[in-house]
């Protein structure tokens, strides 16, 4: 399909960019890297007469530590999160998710503002910005606000961003040393989205769990917190039975679509499978 014509804009600063959403309103749509949009327009389910590219805004970009957070520019794509030091060292978690999602290609253009504001269930950003307890800068004309993670994804492909707001930054607080993680990931093949995945953030103490943050992937209309299921593990030592019973909680707040990947109950399963894979494996990096 061929999308309906529209004008390109290039805006140099974010200011520019601004000015241009106020000037065109409803129809205008901001441009990342293009691999959720530019698909939907070709389809007609989405139509913008005005793009403003994002790519030529130097601010957008990079990843550096402020105090104890970590701050990433919305236009970072996936391959700067993969090769950054920075992120290697304070936030394994962030890494290891990135390295699993699609293939090279979309991951040299794919970018972390652009994953987590599209808001599709099956991205993976959604559900690592929960586990992670990150927060995310919104500038508009009027100014700035910053919103937790948890809350901002409303249902499918719908957030708390207003008509006018860009996502600048996203803040991830630095967890303490010595967290164990995991993003346990069932995909058909490579290239393809979450069947399930569950990102895991665990900080244990003399053998027992002190904290889980424990979040799905592709297991409702928005990314799901496993509250249950964290708050189940809450001072217990990881045993089989105390992982199974997390695992169950975790499955008993999905709701995933059935699709191509499986049915209901398929996906619920796996959802568990990989919240089980998911602890096992963050439970042997803690220390
Ligand atoms: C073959 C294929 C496989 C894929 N597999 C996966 C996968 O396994 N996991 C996964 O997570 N993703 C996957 N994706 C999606 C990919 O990660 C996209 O890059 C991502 O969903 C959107 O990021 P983008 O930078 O391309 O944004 P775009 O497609 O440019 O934009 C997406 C939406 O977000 C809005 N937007 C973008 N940036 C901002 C901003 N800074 N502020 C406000 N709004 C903004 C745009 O207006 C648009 O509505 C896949 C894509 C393809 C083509």
């Amino acid at each position: 399909m061929i999308p309906r014509p529209f004008e390109y804009h290039a805006p140099t600063s974010l200011p520019d960019a601004l000015l241009l959403m106020n000037r065109y309103g409803d129809e205008a749509k901001l441009l990342a890297g293009g691999h959720s949009l530019l698909p939907m327009m070709k389809l007609r389910f989405a139509a913008p007469g005005h793009l403003i590219d994002l790519g030529k805004i130097g601010e957008l970009k990079g990843i550096e530590q402020v105090g104890n957070e970590v701050r990433i520019g919305a236009m970072t794509t996936e391959n700067e999160l993969i090769w950054s030091p920075l992120l290697a060292q304070k936030l394994p978690l962030l890494v290891e998710g990135a390295g699993l999602i699609s293939d090279p290609q979309v991951r040299y253009r794919g970018t972390i503002g652009g994953d987590i504001s599209h808001a599709d269930p099956a991205n993976d950003h959604p559900a690592l910005m929960l586990a992670l307890g990150a927060a995310f800068v919104l500038r508009s004309a009027s100014g700035e606000r910053v919103v937790a993670a948890d809350g901002f994804f409303l249902g499918l492909y719908a957030t708390q961003m207003q008509p006018g707001e860009v996502l600048t930054q996203i803040r991830i607080p630095v967890p303490p040393a010595g967290c164990g993680w995991c993003y346990a990931k069932l995909k058909r093949k490579t290239g393809d989205f979450a069947t399930a995945a569950t990102a895991v953030l665990l900080r244990m103490k003399a053998g027992a769990v002190e904290e889980a943050r424990i979040a799905l992937t592709n297991a409702g209309p928005t990314p799901l917190r496993a509250r249950a299921a964290e708050k189940h593990l809450q001072g217990k030592a990881l045993s089989d039975a105390a992982i199974a019973e997390a695992a169950r909680l975790a499955m008993s707040i999905c709701e995933p679509t059935e699709d191509q990947r499986g049915d209901v109950q398929y996906k619920t399963a796996m959802a568990g499978e990989m919240t089980q894979r998911a602890l096992r494996t963050a439970a042997s990096r803690a220390k």
